[in-house]
């Protein structure tokens, strides 16, 4: 608004306008003129008039009625005052006047007083109504941009719930699908929510995974249903959501509800407003591997142990054939050295270091499984019986030996002096882990293994067993003994006192046998070896314990003796000759052919090493039984990968001598040979 209002005055007589102007201009109005009512239209919209002072009758133009109607008409003007200005009085022309839309009149001539009153009376009215519209207009905006903000948010509704409705269709679609899947999966589905990782729900998969029912399950956090640590913070998995999309958790242990450990693999995915977490059983899976892992070490055991024992075969039937070598002159050089002889506490010395160095070669060849053997049907318990006493010699008076038989028979078929080994082994070992006084209890019994029980069990083979136990109260093993335990040469003991054969030889007796070892031990607590042994069924054999003792036995007989070792054959041949035998000695098969082809004499027996250059002692047998259909066989052997023994065990029917013997022994063992009926070689 201006300082001053502004008064439009119309009339068609200037004298009446100028003086109206020549009173209000000094009561501080601004006039504008108008001659005529389409004047008066002009000015109007051109001025910002505060109030029109209105002439009636303006010939020819158009009369105040009608210049007030039309300014009524138009919304912008509508609320300026106006005061029609006549010199009419009827009532009629006044009437006319309000029904037009006129505010007030002014009758001529003009009382000034009265002008100034209802001019001033008016622009107050006009004031006011202003303000109001102004409001008004305001009020009307705001309802205006309130109804239409409603309307937006009535239209984004309408538009979510139209939404809402397209994906719930979906929705409901896959859920039907998704159901039918986590449903039957076989892997456990879990879907969690993301606040605070509670479980929403849990698939049949996973409660029978986890042991836990439904309802147990439901509202749940993971580590409260037998989740690991990892699975303690949400946000954490969350996290890790967010940058990789999914999370995996390998070989992870949960514990079912019946406190029992299954090994799943899990995998979780960001769904929305859940995550989905797989749960696989792995346990099969890594059960199979370890399996697998299992087999495979045994399998390299057995290959170490077998080439070890390849090795030490060989080298064993060498060192033996020395051994017999050195102990048969030794024998000689005892007889010429009597008793008060000064050699004769050496050659003492040296025959028993000697025959210690053939034990020694004897475990060799027993771990090389070499060694030959002629098993029979036995009972273990009196085998272990017949040997408690030589066992109690063996471990001294300060370890108490207990002997607890199984019930009834235990039948093995092996041969008795393995058992002998086996059991001065195992004692001599509990002795060694026993410091001063303690405990050794030896058991047998009946065992049977099934498949079941060998497969969660590495290295049990299921069939029927005989057990013998050997137990003691000692220092125990620990881990790494325990991984080495059967390796030859393997020892915790100080050099002289440990050879490191002695369980090699017991693995290799009871490989031998079909059997198999198990060793429980733990460091301060003690020992049990337990010896499988497969049972024997077949009870036609009778069990043979006792070997008989004779005077040496001696013979004027002829003897074809064949060894491709000359020490060994110069003193084989010195021996029988001192038992009274003739002698033809033949360092080859070839050899010994021709010369019983040459022999004028009968030759009673052919005494022959199994394993020559040209030609095996079997073949060479053959050529002489050929020649001499009467002759006697005797063999003798180092030992090792043997024509005769197949695998080592001696063919019932085959007279055998081992190498080294003594004299004694080759004195009954010609002499039982010699005398046997001569259908029987
Ligand atoms: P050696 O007795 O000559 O050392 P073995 O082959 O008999 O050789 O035994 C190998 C190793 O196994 C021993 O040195 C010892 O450490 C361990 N051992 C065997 N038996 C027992 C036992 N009963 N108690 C504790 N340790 C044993
Ligand atoms: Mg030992």
């Amino acid at each position: 608004m201006k300082d001053k209002p502004v008064i439009l005055i119309v009339d068609d007589q200037p004298q009446d306008i100028e003086l109206l102007e020549a009173h209000l201009v000094p009561q501080g109005y601004e006039i504008v003129k108008a001659a005529s009512g389409e004047e008066a239209l002009e000015k109007l919209s051109s001025n910002q008039i505060e109030l029109i002072l209105l002439d009636v009758l303006m010939p020819p133009g158009m009369d105040g009625f009608e210049v007030t109607r039309r300014i009524r008409r138009d919304t912008a003007h509508r609320l300026i005052p106006i005061i029609l200005i006549t010199a009419l009085q009827e009532t009629e022309d006044r009437v006319k006047g309000i029904e037009a839309g006129c505010d007030d009149f002014l009758s001529k001539p003009l009382d000034k007083m009265e002008l100034f009153a209802r001019v001033r009376s008016l622009l107050q009215v006009k004031a006011y109504n202003d303000l109001m519209n102004d409001y008004q207009i305001e009020l009307e905006a705001m309802v205006t941009s309130r109804t239409e903000e409603l309307r937006h948010a009535l239209e984004d509704l309408q538009q979510e719930i139209t939404e809402r409705k397209l994906l719930e269709d979906l929705l409901k679609e896959s859920e039907v699908r998704y159901r039918r899947l986590f449903e039957t999966a076989s892997d456990g589905v879990l879907l969690l929510e993301k606040r605070e990782g509670n479980i929403f729900l849990a698939n049949p998969a996973t409660t029978k995974l986890l042991g836990y029912s439904e309802d147990e399950i439901t509202g749940k956090v993971l580590k409260d249903v037998g989740f690991p640590d990892d699975f303690d913070t949400i946000q954490e998995i969350l996290q890790k959501l967010e940058k990789d999309g999914i999370v995996n958790f390998e070989d992870t242990p949960l514990k079912k509800k019946n406190g029992q450990c299954v090994d799943t693999d899990i995998y979780m995915v960001d769904k929305a407003i859940l995550i989905q977490c797989n749960i696989r059983d792995v346990t099969e899976r890594k059960r199979a591997e370890d399996e697998k892992e299992k087999l495979q070490a045994q399998l390299h055991q057995a290959q170490k142990m077998e080439s070890v024992g390849r090795l030490a075969g060989g080298v064993a039937h060498d060192f033996n054939n020395m051994l017999g070598v050195i102990l048969g002159h030794t024998e000689f050089a005892l007889e010429k050295a009597k008793e008060n002889h000064d050699l004769h506490a050496d050659l003492k010395e040296i025959q028993s270091a000697a025959r210690r160095s053939a034990d020694l070669t004897k475990q060799l060849l027993a771990f090389a499984r070499k060694q030959i053997i002629a098993p029979k049907m036995l009972d273990l318990n009196d085998i272990v019986e017949s040997i408690l006493n030589m066992l109690r010699r063996l471990i001294g008076e300060d370890i108490n030996l207990s002997w607890n038989p199984g019930k009834g028979v235990c039948p093995v078929k092996m041969d008795p002096s393995q058992v002998d080994q086996i059991l001065a082994n195992l004692c001599v070992n509990a002795r060694d882990a026993i410091e001063g006084v303690g405990k050794l209890t030896i058991e047998t019994g009946m065992k049977t293994f099934d498949q079941e029980y060998c497969a969660d069990h590495a290295g049990f083979i299921p069939g029927d067993f005989v057990v013998l136990a050997v137990s003691d109260d000692g220092c125990g093993m620990d881990k790494m003994t325990l991984n080495h335990l059967f390796e030859p040469f393997f020892t915790t003991k100080d050099v002289g006192k440990g050879t490191g054969l002695g369980l090699a030889t017991v693995y290799g007796i009871v490989k031998q046998n079909n059997g198999f070892i198990n060793v429980y031990s733990e460091p301060d607590q003690g020992t049990t070896v337990r010896i499988y042994l497969p049972r024997c069924v077949a009870a036609d054999e009778i069990p043979a314990v006792i070997h008989p003792h004779k005077p040496d036995p001696t013979g004027n007989e002829t003897v074809l003796l064949v060894e491709d070792e000359p020490a060994i054959l110069r003193m084989t041949r010195m021996m029988l000759e001192r038992m009274g035998y003739s002698v033809i000695p033949a360092g080859t098969p070839a050899e010994a052919i021709d010369l019983a082809k040459t022999h004028a004499d009968k030759i009673h027996l052919l005494m022959t090493d199994v394993v020559m250059p040209e030609m095996n002692g079997r073949d060479l047998a053959k050529h002489l039984t050929a020649l001499y259909p009467d002759i006697k066989l005797l063999f003798m052997s180092g030992y090792t990968t043997n024509v005769i023994a197949h695998q080592g065990v001696l063919d019932k029917k085959v007279a055998f001598i081992q190498k080294p013997f003594s004299m004694k022994d080759l004195a009954e063992k010609v002499r039982e040979v010699l005398d046997k009926a001569s259908s029987i070689r």
